[in-house]
């Protein structure tokens, strides 16, 4: 048991979370590495959701909103961290949930899915189409899901998915706390958040940005600039080790 007033309780309880969903073949070991990155990038963001993020997940609902074919894409990482939360966003933006993992096998698939399940999402993982040009099992996609997708929410991404999922011209919105990663570039709106915090954080703006018209979604989404949010992330990081230098 993890003491509630451990001063990284809600770092450590996220770490039990995703070894638990090893145990159960949920989440890959490489998952965990994953995390790792992840943690360390948070750590060095002061692990809140700032500024360029909330603009970022906002512009990110108001995309899901605005999509016909919206799917939420999640990994193992994903379904042991925010299945409840995932299934919220989904309802309130109506999209469709599809499992989709980088260490492929039809069992783990079907784990997700029956995890997913538990939380009232009933995700799609058929893997009966293939994404032309993907080399890795993210290929195996759902013919009504990501394969025909306009807008695609892709947490915790590989990046040369993403690069596929935009070569078949779809919008792309990644969640990663690593603003320098191949995926954060490649993204049309990168949320530069932890999982753990953006998810519920899109169902609050989706709340909100449900009761607008087209006109004004599309107007949230023309005013946003990736480059940009992605370079205030870089200054957040710069700014807060600046910070930190000066406690010393
Ligand atoms: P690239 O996108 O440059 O190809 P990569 O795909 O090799 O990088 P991975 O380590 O495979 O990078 O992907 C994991 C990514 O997910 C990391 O960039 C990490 O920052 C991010 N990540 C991990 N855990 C979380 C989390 N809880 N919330 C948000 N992002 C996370
Ligand atoms: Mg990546």
């Amino acid at each position: 048991m993890i003491p509630r007033d451990h001063p990284r309780y809600e770092s450590l309880i996220t770490r039990e979370k995703l070894v638990e969903g090893m145990k159960a073949g949920i989440t890959a070991i490489e998952g965990l590495i994953a995390h790792g990155r992840g943690e360390a990038f948070d750590y060095i963001l002061g692990e809140k959701t700032r500024d360029f993020a909330l603009k970022a997940e906002k512009a990110a609902t108001a995309m899901l909103l605005l999509a016909k074919n919206p799917v939420i894409s999640v990994n193992g990482n994903t379904a042991v961290l925010v299945p409840k939360e995932i299934g919220e966003l989904a309802k309130l933006v109506n999209a469709k949930v599809e499992v989709n993992v980088f260490h492929y096998s039809e069992e783990r698939v079907r784990k997700i899915a029956d995890y997913l399940s538990k939380f009232g999402i009933s995700a799609l993982f058929a893997g009966d189409a293939v994404l032309e040009g993907l080399s890795s099992s993210r290929r195996i996609v759902d013919k009504r899901g990501i394969y025909s997708a306009d807008v695609v929410l892709v947490p915790l991404e590989d990046g040369d998915r993403c690069e596929i999922l935009k070569r078949h011209g779809k919008k792309v919105i990644a969640i990663d706390l690593n603003p320098l990663s191949r995926t954060s570039r490649m993204a049309d709106i990168t949320i530069v958040d932890n999982i753990t915090r953006a998810i519920a954080k899109m169902c609050e703006f989706a709340k909100d940005l449900r009761n607008l018209s087209k006109e004004e979604l599309e107007k949230i989404v023309a005013g946003y600039d990736n480059k940009k949010i992605l370079g205030e992330a870089i200054e957040g990081i710069i700014e807060y080790l600046e910070n930190a230098k000066k406690l010393l």
